[in-house]
C-alpha cells in the first residue's frame, strides 16, 4: 500500500489561490485517485485563508501547515529539513513540488534526504499499476522522456509550474487542517538572499491577450511596437528569452521553459522562431498568430494564423488597424 500524495508549496511564493497551485493539486488528486490514497497539501510558511477554499475545490483531504519562523521564501535549508521531517512522519508515495527559480534546487535535496527517486521538469504524471509514470522534459526541453518509477519507491516530482490546468471538484469535503511541528533548531541557513526578485503589475499567467516579440524585431527600439500593440489590444507585452538576456524586457515577461507559462485567448508572436523551449510556455493559448519572414519557421506549425513578412512593417499596420477598429 503506497502512502499519500503530498503537494508541497511555499507561502508567499506560491499564491494559494493561483492557477499553478490549483494545477499541482489537480495533478496530485488524479494520482491519488488512481492509487486509492489521500491527497495532502503541505503548506510551508503557514498559508492564507485562501488555502482552505482552494483545498476544498481541489478535493484535498488535509492541509498541513508549517508555521515555524525559519521557514519561508528563500530559506532553502529550513524548507528541505521541514519537508524531510514531514515525509519521514507521513511516508508519502509521491511528493509534488511546483517548480520555479527557488524550488528547482530543492527537489533533489528532499529526495536525497528521504531516500526517494526524483524526476524534475515533469509535464504529466500518472499511475500505471502501482508504478509512477512521469513524462518530463530533457536536454533543456528539446525532448521528452517517460520515466517509470519502481513499485513501492517514493518519488519527488518537480512539476513545470502552470503545465497542468486546474480542474475543481464538485462537493469537495471540508479539508482537515493540521499544524505541523518541526524541529529546525539545528538549521543555520547557508545561503542568504541579498536581493529578492520583485515585479509589480499584471502577470503573464493571467493574461487574456499576449503580444510577444522575438529576435526578429532586430533592434531594441522596435520592441516598443510590441508594447504598443499589446496596449491597444488591452494585453501584455512579452518576449522570447534572447530579448530578456539582452535586457530589453524584465525576466517576468519571458515566455517558455525557463520563463512563464501563459494560456491567453490570443498569443501574437512577432519575430519568434518557435523553438521548443519557447513554445512550452504558450502552446496552451487558444489562438496563436505568428509573424515571421521565414515561411518554414517552426512557429507556423503551432499558429492558427500566420503572416509571412517583416514584423517591423506589419506591427505598425496592426496597431493602426486595431485602433481604427476599437474607435468604431
Ligand atoms: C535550457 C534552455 C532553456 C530555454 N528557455 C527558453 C525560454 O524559456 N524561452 C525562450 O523563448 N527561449 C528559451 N530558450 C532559448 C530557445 O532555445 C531559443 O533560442 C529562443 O526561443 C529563440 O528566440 P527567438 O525565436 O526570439 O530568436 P531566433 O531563434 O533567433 O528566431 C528569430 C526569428 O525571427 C524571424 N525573423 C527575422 N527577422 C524577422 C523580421 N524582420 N520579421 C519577422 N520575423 C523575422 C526569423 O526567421 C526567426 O524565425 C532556452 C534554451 C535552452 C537551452
Amino acid at each position: 500500500m503506497s502512502g499519500p500524495v503530498v503537494v508541497c508549496t511555499i507561502s508567499g511564493q506560491h499564491a494559494e489561490a493561483s492557477e499553478e497551485v490549483g494545477g499541482a493539486l489537480t495533478l496530485g488528486r488524479r494520482i491519488a485517485a488512481q492509487r486509492g490514497v489521500e491527497l495532502q497539501w503541505l503548506v510551508l510558511g503557514g498559508g492564507s485563508d485562501a488555502a482552505v477554499d482552494t483545498a476544498r475545490a481541489q478535493g484535498v483531504a488535509s492541509i498541513h501547515r508549517v508555521s515555524d519562523a525559519k521557514v519561508g521564501r528563500g530559506k532553502s535549508d529550513a524548507i528541505v529539513e521541514a519537508v524531510a521531517q514531514f515525509c519521514v512522519a507521513t511516508a508519502p508515495g509521491v511528493v509534488v513540488l511546483p517548480l520555479d527559480f527557488d524550488t528547482r534546487p530543492l527537489g533533489a535535496r528532499v529526495a536525497g534526504r528521504i531516500g526517494a527517486a526524483v524526476v524534475m521538469n515533469a509535464a504529466a504524471v500518472s499511475d500505471s499499476g502501482g508504478r509512477l509514470e512521469v513524462t518530463a522534459g530533457g536536454y533543456g526541453g528539446d525532448t521528452r522522456g517517460v520515466y517509470v518509477v519502481a513499485e513501492d519507491t517514493p518519488c519527488v516530482v518537480g512539476l513545470i509550474a502552470g503545465v497542468v490546468q486546474p480542474e475543481t471538484v464538485d462537493g469537495g469535503g471540508e479539508p482537515a487542517v493540521h499544524d505541523v511541528a518541526v524541529d529546525l533548531s539545528a538549521v543555520d541557513e547557508r545561503i542568504r538572499v541579498v536581493q529578492a526578485a520583485s515585479f509589480e503589475g499584471p502577470r503573464l499567467e493571467d493574461a487574456d491577450i499576449v503580444v510577444a516579440g522575438g529576435r526578429g524585431l532586430g533592434a531594441q527600439e522596435n520592441f516598443k511596437l510590441v508594447e504598443q500593440l499589446a496596449e491597444v489590444l488591452g494585453g501584455i507585452a512579452a518576449a522570447s528569452r534572447p530579448l530578456v538576456d539582452e535586457g530589453w524586457i524584465d525576466s517576468s515577461r519571458q515566455v517558455g521553459l525557463t520563463g512563464k507559462i501563459t494560456r491567453p485567448t490570443l498569443y501574437l508572436a512577432a519575430g519568434i522562431s518557435g523553438a521548443t523551449q519557447h513554445m512550452v510556455g504558450c502552446t496552451g493559448a487558444k489562438t496563436i498568430v505568428a509573424i515571421n519572414t521565414d515561411p518554414t519557421a517552426a512557429i507556423f506549425r503551432y499558429a492558427r494564423y500566420g503572416i509571412v513578412g517583416d514584423c517591423v512593417e506589419i506591427l505598425p499596420e496592426l496597431i493602426r488597424a486595431s485602433k481604427e477598429k476599437l474607435q468604431r
